[in-house]
C-alpha cells in the first residue's frame, strides 16, 4: 500500500505579479499580469507527497476567506485530507506577494496570517502519526508548535523529516528527534557553521549536522544536485540538465518525493535520486503547486542520475 504521510505546515496564496522591473521607492509601474497560485511550504510539500502517490494528511491553518477556501479546494483536488486544516476566524489566509521581473528575479513578501495561529492538538496529532511513515514539517509555522509536534512524533514512534526553512536556529534538544534533515546550502552553512557550496563542503557540513544526532542529512545544491549523508558516509547525486524557468517549490518537490520513496521502502540513495528527478521537472514549470510533477511524469520524462561516493 502507498505510505501515509502527515505534513504540518504553512498554507499561502502566492499572488504573483509579473513586472518589467522592480519598482523603486515612489515609482508607479504598469505590471504585466497578476495570478493567484497555491503555495506555502506545508501545502507544497503535501502536494509533493500526494503527487508521488502517498496518502497525505495536512495539519495547518487558513483564514475564513476566499483564498483559504481556494487553497483547501486545490489541496483536496490532489486527494489530500484537509480535515485537520483549521479555519481561524480572526486572521487572513497566509499570503506571499511574489514579484517576478523580466530577468526572472523574484522579490517576495510573506504575510504569515493564519499560519501564525497554528496550534497542535497533541491527541489528534498522535492519532494521525500512529502508523504513518513520516511527519514532514518546516519552519513557516510557529517554532514552539513545531517542537511540540516533534515530541508527539517521538512518542508515536513516527519518523520526522524536517526542512528548517526559512532558516531559524534549531533547538539542541530537537536534533535526536529528527530522522531525516533536508537543508539547502544556505541552511547547511548557517546550521553547521561551515561552508556548503560544493559537494565536498556540503558533505562535511552534513556530517557535522549528523553528529548532533540526526540519522540522515540531505544538502540540496540547486543545479549541482544533492549530497546524501548517513552512517555509511556521504554521496553526491548529480541533477539532470534542464532548462530552469522557475525554481519555486523545487526544494518542496524534492522533499515530497524523498519522503514517499523512503516511506515506500526505497534505500536512501534511490530515494534521493527520485527527489532529484522530481525537482528537475519542477524547475521547468512556473509557480509553486502547479509546477510539482506527478509520479508518472517523473518516471516518463527523467532518467536515473549518477552518484559518486565522497
Ligand atoms: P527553492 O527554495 O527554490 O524551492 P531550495 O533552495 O530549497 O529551493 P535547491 O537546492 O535550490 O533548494 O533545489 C532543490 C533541488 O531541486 C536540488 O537538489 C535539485 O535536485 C533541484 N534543482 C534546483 N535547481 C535545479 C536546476 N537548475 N536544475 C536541475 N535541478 C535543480
Amino acid at each position: 500500500p502507498p505510505p501515509r504521510i502527515v505534513v504540518l505546515g504553512s498554507l499561502n496564496m502566492d499572488i504573483v505579479l509579473r513586472v518589467p522591473h522592480a519598482p523603486d521607492a515612489g515609482e508607479t509601474l504598469q505590471g504585466r499580469s497578476i495570478t493567484n497560485v497555491p503555495g506555502g511550504k506545508g501545502g507544497n510539500q503535501a502536494v509533493g507527497c500526494a503527487r508521488q502517490g502517498a496518502r497525505v494528511q495536512l495539519v495547518g491553518c487558513v483564514g475564513d476567506d476566499a483564498h483559504g477556501r481556494a487553497l483547501r479546494d486545490a489541496l483536496a483536488g490532489d486527494g489530500i485530507d484537509t480535515a485537520a486544516v483549521r479555519v481561524v476566524p480572526d486572521a487572513p489566509t497566509g499570503t506571499a506577494l511574489v514579484m517576478v521581473d523580466d530577468a526572472a528575479q523574484n522579490r517576495i513578501v510573506v504575510i504569515a496570517g493564519a499560519n501564525a495561529q497554528l496550534e497542535i492538538d497533541e491527541a489528534a496529532l498522535a492519532t494521525q502519526l500512529a502508523g504513518a511513515a513520516f511527519l514532514v514539517t518546516q519552519f513557516e509555522t510557529p517554532l514552539a508548535q513545531v517542537g511540540r509536534a516533534l515530541q508527539v512524533a517521538q512518542r508515536s514512534a513516527c519518523k520526522v523529516m524536517l526542512n528548517p526553512s526559512p532558516m531559524q536556529p534549531v533547538d539542541d534538544a530537537w536534533w535526536p528527534l529528527i530522522d531525516t534533515l533536508v537543508v539547502n546550502e544556505v541552511e547547511a552553512r548557517m546550521l553547521a557553521g561551515l561552508p556548503a557550496d560544493t559537494p565536498t563542503e556540503a558533505a562535511a557540513a552534513g556530517q557535522a549536522l549528523r553528529a548532533r544526532g540526526v540519522a540522515r542529512v540531505v544538502v540540496t545544491l540547486g543545479a549541482q544536485g544533492a549530497v546524501a549523508v548517513d552512517a555509511t558516509g556521504a554521496r553526491h547525486h548529480g541533477a539532470p540538465v534542464v532548462k530552469a524557468v522557475d525554481t519555486t517549490a523545487a526544494g518542496d518537490t524534492f522533499l515530497g518525493a524523498l519522503a514517499v520513496a523512503l516511506g515506500s521502502g526505497n534505500g536512501f540513495d534511490a530515494a534521493v535520486g527520485l527527489g532529484i528527478r522530481a525537482a528537475a521537472l519542477c524547475v521547468t514549470q512556473p509557480g509553486a503547486q502547479p509546477s510539482i510533477p506527478q509520479r508518472d511524469a517523473v518516471l516518463r520524462h527523467t532518467s536515473p542520475t549518477d552518484w559518486t561516493v565522497l
